[in-house]
């Protein structure tokens, strides 16, 4: 049964003077950091002196520190960077963390691939946002909230899940609604929504759809309005109200033609290779293949990222984006 808790479940008073150290300013550190600041939580940002971060989290008014410095007297340490440093990051503070201390993840990627085994004084949980920090604190700052994720690893203190709560309450998700769940489903739905449908699903039908296009002979800039530029348009109509809106504002024509063609492309092949990536991601394939690419420099990431960036959609893509002034990039 889904359980999803509210405002209404939240005992804000297990935050209160409490220090809350953000590891990170990235899309998540930023958002997190400034939602529970305005929340009125006492927050302490930890990032490299010489990182990138460490003059904006300034700028932006915040106490900024080193990361053993800033986790020394923090009760709730978020690790915000990016999921492939947060063992060595968890590493190099691990003597400083306090006893009882609580770690929280937006991902529970370190955690469920046990690239992190945290000391067993510590609650470990788990608040993911289900949206870009820029929303995170867009949506804050206009009194809503992107709903959450709530997942407890490790319970030390008997409090692990009111702290959590709070804490999602404190960036604006509470407001929205915060879902129990496990690391283990966070972290194996996230990837495999990522990698199946939404990142790696979605731009390789664009492509393979402007590809098929092309290679018929069509000119590149009409095939690009089709595949890519209108991808927005049905986006958006589905995030707002699902397949009932996409169809009530398409063409009768459109309807019909998604309903006979759309099971031809995503056809028993494709549902069959979903199902393949899904089991790569819970054997912990995926994550051990990431894992040796991360400890080699990234030599095959940045050769597929090349690739990517140099398809022609994104050459025809640029001229014809740098003509739709209205379009914010
Ligand atoms: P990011 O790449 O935007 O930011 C990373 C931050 O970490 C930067 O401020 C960087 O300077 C800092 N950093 C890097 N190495 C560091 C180190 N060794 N010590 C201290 N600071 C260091 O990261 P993000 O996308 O916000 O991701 C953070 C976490 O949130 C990840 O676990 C990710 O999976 C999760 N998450 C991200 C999103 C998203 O939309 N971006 C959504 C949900 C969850
Ligand atoms: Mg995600």
């Amino acid at each position: 049964m889904m359980k999803m808790y509210s405002e209404a479940d939240v005992d804000s008073s297990s935050l209160a003077a409490k220090q809350v150290t953000i590891l990170g300013y990235g899309s998540q550190g930023r958002a997190h950091a400034l939602n529970l600041r305005d929340s009125g939580f006492d927050v302490v940002v930890g990032l490299r002196r010489d990182g990138a971060s460490w003059a904006k989290a300034e700028a932006d008014g915040l106490r900024v520190m080193e990361p053993a410095a800033a986790v020394e007297n923090a009760s709730i340490i978020a690790f915000l960077t990016p999921d492939m440093v947060q063992r060595q990051l968890y590493e190099s503070v691990q003597t400083q963390i306090p006893q009882g201390a609580a770690l929280l993840f937006a991902h529970g990627f370190a955690i469920h691939f046990k690239l992190i085994e945290p000391r067993s004084d510590l609650d470990v949980v788990l608040i993911a946002p289900k949206g870009p920090g820029g929303l995170v604190r867009r949506q804050y700052e206009e009194g809503h909230g992107v709903p959450c994720l709530v997942a407890i690893h490790q319970d030390a203190s008997g409090e692990a899940l009111a702290l959590a709560l709070a804490y999602s309450a404190g960036i604006g998700g509470a407001r929205a609604g915060v879902i129990e769940t496990t690391f283990a489903e966070e972290t194996e739905t996230d990837l495999f929504g990522e990698q199946a449908v939404l990142c790696g699903g979605a731009t390789e039908l664009i492509v393979a759809g402007f590809e098929t296009l092309v290679d018929a002979g069509y000119q590149p800039e009409v095939a690009y309005y089709e595949v890519m530029h209108e991808m927005k348009l049905i986006v958006d109509l589905l995030h707002e109200g699902g397949l009932k809106k996409m169809h009530e504002f398409i063409s009768d024509t459109a309807a019909y033609g998604d309903m006979v063609s759309g099971p031809r492309v995503v056809d028993e092949h494709a549902r069959k290779k979903m199902k393949e990536i899904l089991s790569d991601i819970r054997d912990g394939t995926f994550a051990r293949n990431w894992i040796a690419e991360n400890e080699a420099g990234m030599p095959e990431f940045r050769r597929m990222m090349e690739a990517d960036l140099e398809h022609p959609i994104e050459t025809v893509g640029t001229d014809l984006r740098g003509r739709m002034d209205w379009l914010t990039g």
